[in-house]
């Protein structure tokens, strides 16, 4: 890979391993891709590599990786049986869950092509899609529950470039990719470990104030959207860094710029109106609108990828309600690139935005250790299925309503008040 260089690379993780993951001494460290497509991408190598000897520093005791290739996700959507999508080795999420359970580190490093999926039958993506889904909650409820120290990471890929850059030459896209990568995760700047010490103490301190607040709801107003999204009591404003199960403080994702917490599942009421498109299951949603009442999809419009949308909200019971708002100033770094990166590691910092699909039970004070029933009592979203999209931009407001009833701004043309 000629266009990262080496330094970058080991610099890149050795953030990873110590501001991301936090990672101590007496732990594994697992490395995974996202878990849909089963494994680490192959063109990630060489991050994974200086991430490995990064870990092997800071005392892990042992790091492994499960490599996947997704390229034989596609050669099984179009070879094998029709009828066998619903197929999922039973070791895979037993194997997740026990290192989990044993109290080690996972990583996540994406570099992956957004569209790997748009060429296959919709019927046998999403029949995949909800097999894993299914299979791998229990996982994905742990890392939830931040049971244990856990990161997301990119790394360049060629596909994913082209997709970002269309209009460089192809030697380009990679440099232009990761020269992307190396300023959201600052590891151009002089000291990269400090430049994130103190935005990380930004995002506390911002947290601290809206947590200090316990508005009951807000108010988002712009082009085609008036939404009322409610707030449960008890909600936390989360951002930055987060404390696992045993109290290894770490942060999840590199790059992060938002503050987030729970909606109340049963809250919600009006129409929102998207702002950038959303990539999801190999396709490309633009310029979609969701009316909400009581917190449940009613209406989904969409100028392209509509039936998609429609099958992700009916995906389960909870994927018609929102699980998360995360505010983020329209002047964030990733915002300032003006790029697309169609992925919600980058595109997430780049604007506003809400999730459907479940709710993060470490958004609710008490939530980590509340069974499913009484978190969905207190206003929490259940489901399999977890997806942000972007509803900011330099024309939306967003007011706070105190528990007296008042009023008072929270965001004004996309910034901080
Ligand atoms: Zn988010
Ligand atoms: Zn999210």
């Amino acid at each position: 890979m000629p266009t990262a260089s080496e330094r970058m690379l080991r610099t890149y993780a050795e953030l990873t391993v110590k501001v991301g993951l936090n990672l101590q001494p007496h732990q594994r460290l697992l490395i995974i891709g996202p878990v849909a497509n089963g494994g680490c991408a192959l063109e990630a190598a060489p991050l994974v590599r200086h991430i490995t000897a990064a870990a092997y520093d800071a005392g892990a005791r042992l790091v492994e990786t499960l490599w996947g290739d997704e390229a034989l996700l596609g050669a099984r959507l179009t070879h094998a049986p029709k009828d066998s999508f619903d197929e999922f080795s039973a070791w895979l999420p037993d194997a997740l869950v026990q290192h989990v359970e044993a109290g080690h580190a996972v990583l996540s490093i994406y570099a992956n092509d957004p569209d790997q999926l748009k060429d296959y039958p919709p019927d046998l993506v999403a029949a995949v899609q909800q097999a894993t889904a299914r299979r791998v909650r229990p996982f994905r409820e742990h890392i939830s529950r931040n049971q244990t120290n856990w990161g997301v990471v990119a790394a360049a890929a060629a596909s994913w470039a082209a997709r970002v850059f269309p209009d460089l030459a192809p030697p380009q896209q990679m440099a232009a990719l990761w020269g992307a990568i190396e300023r959201l995760c600052r590891l151009d700047q002089p000291d990269p470990i400090a430049a994130w010490e103190s935005h990380l103490a930004a995002l506390a301190a911002r947290t601290d104030q809206l947590n200090a607040k316990q508005y009951t709801a807000l108010r988002y107003t712009g082009p085609g959207t008036a939404l009322t999204i409610g707030l449960p009591d008890g909600h936390l404003w989360v951002g930055g860094r987060s404390t696992s199960a045993s109290g290894i403080r770490f942060a999840p994702n590199l790059p992060t710029e938002e503050v987030f917490t729970m909606p109340h599942k049963d809250r919600v009421d009006g129409t929102v109106r998207s702002t950038k498109p959303l990539s999801y299951s190999g396709t490309l949603i633009e310029g979609f609108s969701l009316t909400f009442a009581e917190g449940r999809v009613i209406d989904v419009q969409a100028e392209k990828g509509e039936a998609v949308l429609r099958r992700l909200v009916t995906m389960d019971g909870g994927a018609a309600r929102l699980g998360e708002l995360a505010l983020v100033p329209h002047n964030s770094p990733v915002a300032q690139t003006g790029v697309l990166f169609y992925n919600t590691l980058f595109d997430e910092n780049a604007a506003s935005h809400v999730a459907l699909g479940a709710a993060y039970k470490f958004t609710l004070r008490g939530g980590e250790a509340m069974s499913d029933d009484d978190f969905e009592r207190a206003g929490g979203n259940h489901s399999a299925t977890h997806v942000d999209f972007m509803i900011g931009s330099p024309a939306l407001d967003v007011d706070g309503v105190l528990a007296d009833g008042s009023v008072e701004p929270v965001m004004r043309r996309g910034d901080w008040v």
